[in-house]
């Protein structure tokens, strides 16, 4: 079926509902794309997407924030990240703020951009900030062993690589949470394949599809969605398969357990979650910035009225926050949501605000 045909099924589908369903798209990716293609304004009143809390950055609590930026104002370090790590708001500073009065904080493209850092800065410490979810934690991972095998010494991780499918579970168990099904995203079940996923059959009875980015793959994943709701069903289908096998990247995820083991992570929002991060293991301690060198902060209590811990459960949308567009924009953001190009409030204040007219 092509998009238009699927917008079809979609409304004829829906027809069939006996009350409203909403879906989760977990990712920002999923956000992002379902908005610049228009796709929430084209589905059926009783249809509602709301979106989760798959964009890492945003779900990075203010305590590794601090910590950074900590690190960053110790003299003898550089920090290398992601940018849109930059402006990410700790609890009263953020790196980009670190960097102009200072401190020399690194844009890079690749974890292993680092290794070069390392190497023409002997006498600093290079501090990568891990921060990602099943994606890019086998990249921090080859990022290590590469620097052990080159022997390099004066690089380390301030590590924060998290977990889907436990914070998928927490979502469920949180009552201002309701949710009738998962967008899940490809790219996370290219390297986990579809194991870490089959709780939400087996477990919930809650329909889930794995889904592509294009807007035709998003609409199909939204019909296998509504085609269970209306059947009373509930199945985990890989509605993208010509990229995601069922077993998934065994090489990745080998790379990411060599150098990691779980451990339980503070999310934005929604706490302390068990099981849901990774830690470097012991034997590559001397890579883990907090091992070498740890030190501890105090994040201030938030005075704003944020609500992006929220946004990022879909109990609210970014329309719903009073500062969304007012004290809170790209340029002058005051959570993370509205920093990364995955959060779902900058993707509400860049695509969404046009469709929230013709509502
Ligand atoms: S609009 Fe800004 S202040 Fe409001 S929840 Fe989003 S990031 Fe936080």
């Amino acid at each position: 079926m092509n998009e238009k045909e699927l917008l079809n099924e979609i409304r004829t589908l829906s027809k069939r509902l006996d009350k409203p369903v909403r879906f989760m798209e977990v990712c920002g990716t999923h956000t992002v794309s379902i908005f610049r293609h228009g796709i929430r304004q084209l589905l059926p009143k009783n249809v509602e997407l709301v979106s989760g809390p798959g964009c890492p950055v945003c779900v990075t609590d203010d305590t590794y924030m601090d910590k950074a930026i900590a690190y960053a104002k110790f003299g003898d370090t550089i920090i290398a990240t992601f940018g849109d790590m930059l402006k990410v708001p700790g609890s009263t500073s953020s790196l980009e703020q670190a960097k102009a009065e200072g401190a020399d904080v690194r844009i890079v493209y690749s974890p292993l951009d680092c290794l070069d850092i390392a190497k023409d800065n002997p006498d600093k410490k290079v501090i990568f900030l891990a921060v990602g979810f099943e994606t890019t934690s086998p990249t921090a991972a080859a990022l290590v062993v590469a620097a052990k095998e080159a022997k390099i010494s004066n690089l380390y991780l301030l590590s924060a690589e998290k977990l889907v499918p436990p914070a998928l579970e927490t979502l469920i168990a949180d009552e201002s949470v309701k949710v009738d099904g998962f967008l899940l995203p490809g790219h996370v079940a290219v390297v986990t394949g579809l194991h870490p996923f089959r709780f939400l059959q087996e477990k919930h009875k809650i329909p889930a599809v794995v889904s592509g980015f294009e807007a035709e793959e998003i609409l199909r994943a939204i019909t296998f969605l509504l085609n269970m709701k209306v059947n009373n069903d509930a199945k985990l289908i890989n509605a993208y398969k010509t990229v995601v096998k069922d077993e998934g990247n065994p090489v990745a995820r080998s790379i990411t357990e060599k150098v990691y083991e779980k451990a339980d992570a503070t999310w934005r929002g929604m706490g302390i979650i068990p099981k849901s991060g990774l830690r470097m293991r012991e034997e590559f301690s001397t890579f883990d910035i907090e091992k070498v060198l740890p030190l501890t902060v105090n994040p201030l209590p938030k005075t704003t009225a944020c609500r992006c811990g929220d946004v990022l459960k879909g109990v609210i949308t970014p329309f719903k926050c009073p500062l969304f567009e007012k004290a809170c924009a790209p340029e002058n953001p005051i959570g993370p949501c509205m920093v990364s190009v995955e959060g779902v409030c900058a993707a509400y204040y860049k695509y969404g605000r046009a469709s929230f007219m013709f509502e």
